[in-house]
């Protein structure tokens, strides 16, 4: 069994985007600049756009978070997502989810510029990406194709098993893996699946994202499948100095025997959604899907 580590795919990657970024710079041009807007003061939201401001430094990024409190109106956020959208100095930009419920996370999102889409959620860059033309692709899927690359998984012709159909992370996952290229023959399970066990155990490549601690156990697992655990839950914790501790999708101590590859939680598909992020971030300074 071999432990894909996101840890260290993320930091080759961070390095070749770093590199690129102080080409770019060298040559005279400006710094990518990735916008964050926050709404309201959800911990685990705040958590996340302060890594991604980090992550934004490190790779030579300017980055700015704009703040504001959770009972604004949906007509204010509008109003800032179309500022950001006609500043010339902006990049890319992001509205962290989940946003307060007065405010329609679809109207939001569709307010946003598909050129500045770094997220790749609006319906533009959605419907490219199943064309297979180019796009912003969503952080998580694109995260894990990279793993997928890194290690060199073989997947033509392989059955993959997504679960869960989000439109963040398993519907594009499942679309991503059976285009032209990756050549899976995918199986999308949800909620409503029936004889949920039998269908994971037809998988070469299992992919959970259901948000189910240690859903997956050893019984739905095919000898030498290749594990990617999307799950992450916090639970209570009396052995961590914090009181909690992140769980996956996948019961790892009993499954990572049976698998040729697994991600495990922390540290697998997590450290890979900011630098799809840094990536798509890049690509649009560069102006390289939209022109
Ligand atoms: P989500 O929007 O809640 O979607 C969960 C999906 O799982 C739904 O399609 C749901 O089916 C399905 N599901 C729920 N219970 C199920 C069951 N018992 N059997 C089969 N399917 C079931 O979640 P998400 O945003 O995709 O996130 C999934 C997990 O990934 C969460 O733990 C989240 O924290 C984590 N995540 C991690 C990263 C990362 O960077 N590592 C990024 C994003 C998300 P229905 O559609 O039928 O309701």
């Amino acid at each position: 069994m071999i432990l894909i580590s996101g840890k260290e795919v993320a930091e080759s990657l961070k390095k070749e985007i770093a590199t690129e970024v102080a080409i770019w710079v060298g040559e005279g041009k400006r710094a990518p600049h990735l916008v964050a807007i926050l709404v309201g003061n959800d911990g685990a939201s705040q958590t996340y756009v302060g890594h991604k401001e980090k992550m934004s430094a490190e790779v030579g990024f300017r980055s700015t978070v704009l703040r504001f409190d959770a009972d604004i109106t949906e007509e204010f956020l509008l109003g800032e997502i179309d500022k950001l959208n006609r500043d010339p100095e902006v990049d890319g930009f992001i509205v962290q989810l989940p946003l307060p419920e007065h405010i329609s996370e679809s109207r939001v999102t569709e307010a946003i510029d598909p050129r500045k889409d770094v997220d790749g959620f609006h319906p533009v860059n959605t419907g490219r990406m199943m064309m297979g033309m180019p796009s912003y692709l969503p952080a998580t899927p694109d995260g894990i194709l990279e793993l997928l690359k890194y290690y060199k998984i073989e997947t033509a012709g392989k059955k993959c098993v997504v679960i869960g159909r989000s439109n963040i992370v398993g519907r594009p996952m499942a679309n991503l893996l059976s285009q032209k290229g990756w050549d899976c023959t995918v199986t999308l399970c949800h909620s409503r699946t029936k004889n949920l066990k039998e269908e994971v155990a037809q998988g070469d490549i299992i992919v959970a994202a259901l948000g189910k601690a240690e859903f997956v156990t050893a019984d739905m697992v095919k000898e030498g499948a290749v594990v990617i655990d999307v799950g992450i839950t916090r639970v209570a914790s009396d052995k961590t100095k914090s009181g909690w501790k992140l769980l996956g999708d996948v019961k790892f101590d009993e499954v990572a025997p049976r698998c040729s590859y697994i991600t495990p939680v922390p540290g697998g598909v997590g450290p890979m959604t900011i630098i799809s992020l840094m990536k798509n971030t890049l690509k649009a300074a560069k102006k390289e899907i939209y022109g």
